[in-house]
């Protein structure tokens, strides 16, 4: 298996950091975790794109992690030489959403079908909704790799998922957007590798703006993704989707401060970060 983290960033435009997405490598099959700012430029560096993605799993449909999953259909649709439907899973409203994306895209759909000759079928997506129950959701068992779903805590975001990719004896963990919950220390549990958007706050706290204090109460901080991962026996805890990025130089202030709460090894993610396991 092999992780990449293509986008580390948040939602605040960021010149080093793409949006929140993350490419896990199966046997030489990508699936692609959410779709933020500049997914493509990033799956283009990672020596993949939008034709050969295996499948698209979104943790959830705040805007940025999704933000370029239009192009992502589009770039799909117009660069295969035949039918290849993107498959999608997410939670309950993502075929809603996938619905919506073509409708937006219908302008352009119809100019490209009427220029090429050779293309003649529209852009598709196939959607399957994952269970966000208490019951956790099999995404994908095909005796090669199996991916799950289970319910995180993102509220009042609703629904959201974050998933488990097991391959070749090895796990990673995808979470999203969460605070510690049970669905995430289900997923979790003796993993090699847990992913997690994180914020620092300390800086949050710092900045006496209302809209960036609402955030406080549905991300995790760097000290809860460090405890969730301590909870679970994780071997690494990669945080990334960073709130804020992390000033140049100050790195080690955000490795310390999960240090305090958790053992073993904590990597902060840059664009294009990687892992062979
Ligand atoms: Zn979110």
């Amino acid at each position: 298996m092999k992780l990449v983290t293509l986008g580390t960033g948040s939602p605040l435009p960021d010149p080093n950091r793409a949006g929140p997405a993350t490419l896990v490598r199966v046997a030489g099959r990508d699936f692609l975790f959410d779709c933020g700012r500049g997914v493509l430029m990033r799956l283009a560096a990672s020596w993949t794109g939008p034709v050969q993605i295996e499948q698209v799993l979104l943790t959830h449909l705040h805007s940025d992690h999704v933000t370029d999953f239009n192009d992502l259909v589009t770039m799909r649709w117009v660069m295969s030489p035949v039918e290849n439907p993107l498959p999608v899973s997410g939670p309950p409203g993502t075929a809603a959403f996938a619905d919506r994306t073509l409708a937006m895209l219908s302008d352009d759909i119809g100019y490209r079908l009427a220029h090429h000759d050779d293309l003649n079928w529209r852009p598709a997506c196939s959607v399957t909704e994952v269970s966000t129950g208490v019951d956790d959701g099999v995404v994908l068992d095909d005796g090669v790799a199996r991916i799950w779903a289970a319910p995180t805590d993102h509220a009042p975001v609703q629904p959201t998922v974050g998933y488990r990719v097991e391959a070749e004896g090895r796990s990673i963990v995808i979470a999203g957007d969460t605070v510690p919950c049970e669905g995430l220390d289900r997923l979790c549990r003796g993993a090699d590798v847990y992913v997690q958007t994180t914020l620092r706050r300390s800086l949050i706290e710092a900045i006496p703006a209302p809209r960036l204090q609402d955030i406080l109460g549905y991300h995790s901080s760097i000290s809860d993704a460090a405890a969730t991962a301590a909870r679970a026996g994780v071997g690494t805890l990669v945080m990334t989707h960073m709130i804020p990025a992390p000033a140049p130089g100050t790195e080690a202030q955000w490795i310390a401060e999960a240090q305090a709460v958790f053992t073993g090894e904590i990597v902060l993610a840059t664009d294009l970060w990687g892992r062979e396991m």
